[in-house]
């Protein structure tokens, strides 16, 4: 059994080989994972040639050693002595034994294969956009992020100085999904407003249209910013550069402000980006009042940088967060074309996001009197009652949740916010 598996997942390879290399309207998307690692693309740029699939490549990839002693007795397959590689003879013959053999599951998943099997009429109710939409994007790997600082580093090795400043994330690499997030009617509208200008950037270039895409998230701890900051990455297919506040503010006269240009000229390097900086008022505080040089200088530098960045002039999305609007100095605030509140969820919201974090946990608990009860809570104090009573299940050798788990984990967060109390009255 195991063997027929590897069987077809050579064939699979096979083919989609000789149909990328018949079709160039075909691009690295259309590829799945483990063939772009097998024929070794790892660009989106430039002309493409043919793709082959070496023995040592199969071997390295999937673990399979003498590919062709196991494809011998296969006659629609060819091995190149010359090379170690691998063919498929004539494809037609090769797609139908495949369909034959149990492989129409992986045509599905497969963009090339579907796209074949779509342009023949050889499947019924089979996409080939469908199958793109579930394979991951290349633009979202590591691979491709880490080519992109490479030849940033090789344009400019001057911009390694800003890469320590600043933690990168791709897409596949980042953990939170739009759907972990429950978020307000008014912010899931404005995301569909970034992504409707992202998909017609010439459109507003042309119109000069410039002022979208700078974003400051404004609200109490806790309550999404930094979640939906991540999950956008996902949502957009781009990296997300964080930046380290504290390597950022320096001592050294002047050196703050430096360390501000050289965050946003990576960013505009690396484009196209999300330039996430939480705790904006740390670098923003308002100038007024106050007559320490090296900080008004370097709130000046960021204004400036502010300015020389943006999502339709060179693809930089910038997202600001904090949990202080009000000690945002004046000028920053209004370089920002939208402020996105996130408040306390209301009673609704702390339901929905119960249910998203008690989902296959739950069937014993009363999920809304939990919401009743939890108001002023956050979605990360939330998050905790949870994880809490998920661990007080555990204890007890339980995987499914009671209303007494639910009730330890909120006793643990009003002792908390209790002692903080405490504390801080000295
Ligand atoms: P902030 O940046 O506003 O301080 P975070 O994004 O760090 O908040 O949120 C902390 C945790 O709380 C996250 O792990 C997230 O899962 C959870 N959380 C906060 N708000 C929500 C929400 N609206 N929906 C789902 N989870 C939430």
């Amino acid at each position: 059994m195991a063997r027929d598996e590897e069987i077809l997942d050579l064939i699979e390879l096979l083919l989609a080989a000789e149909i990328f290399n018949q079709n160039q309207n075909l691009d690295i998307n259309d590829l799945t994972p483990i063939a772009r690692e097998v024929y070794g693309v790892q660009s989106m740029e430039g002309e493409r040639g043919p793709v082959v699939v070496s023995e040592s490549a199969l071997q390295k990839v999937l673990g399979i050693p003498d590919a062709h002693l196991r494809l011998e007795k296969h006659p629609l397959t060819v091995y190149e002595e010359f090379g170690h590689r691998l063919r498929i003879t004539t494809l037609p013959a090769g797609f139908n034994w495949f369909i034959k053999h149990n492989g129409e599951k992986r045509i599905r998943k497969n963009p090339v294969l579907a796209w074949y099997a779509e342009k023949n009429n050889l499947l019924s109710d089979i996409s080939h956009s469908a199958s793109r939409d579930i394979n991951p994007r290349f633009e979202d790997s590591r691979v491709s992020l880490d080519r992109r600082i490479s030849k940033m580093l090789a344009d400019d090795e001057k911009l390694r100085a800003g890469l320590d400043l600043i933690i990168i994330s791709a897409p596949e690499e980042v953990e939170q999904t739009l759907d972990d997030i429950i978020c307000t009617s008014d912010q899931v509208q404005r995301i569909l407003k970034l992504k409707v200008a992202l998909e017609n950037l010439e459109f507003l270039r042309a119109h000069q249209v410039f002022d979208i895409g700078k974003l400051l998230f404004i609200g109490p701890p806790g309550t999404g910013k930094t979640s939906l900051a991540f999950a956008l990455t996902r949502v957009f297919h781009m990296p997300i550069l964080e930046v380290r506040l504290p390597m950022v503010t320096s001592q050294y006269l002047g050196e703050t402000s430096k360390n501000i240009d050289r965050i946003f000229e990576v960013a505009r390097s690396l484009s196209p980006c999300i330039l996430f900086i939480d705790e904006f008022d740390f670098l923003a505080k308002s100038r007024i009042g106050d007559d320490h040089g090296a900080m008004k200088r370097a709130v000046n530098a960021l204004l400036k940088n502010i300015d020389r960045i943006g999502l339709i002039r060179n693809n930089v999305l910038l997202v600001g967060a904090t949990n202080h609007p009000q000690l945002l100095d004046e000028a920053a605030w209004r370089r920002f074309d939208e402020v996105i509140p996130f408040d306390l969820p209301d009673l609704a919201t702390r339901q929905l996001i119960l249910e998203r974090l008690l989902q296959g946990f739950s069937s014993g608990c009363d999920v809304s009197a939990v919401a009743r009860e939890t108001d002023g809570y956050s979605g990360a104090d939330l998050k905790m009652v949870v994880r809490e009573a998920i661990l007080t299940a555990l204890i007890d050798s339980r995987t499914q949740l009671t209303n007494e788990d639910l009730t330890t984990g909120q006793n643990l967060i009003k002792n908390r916010d209790a002692s903080r109390n405490k504390n801080c009255q000295g």
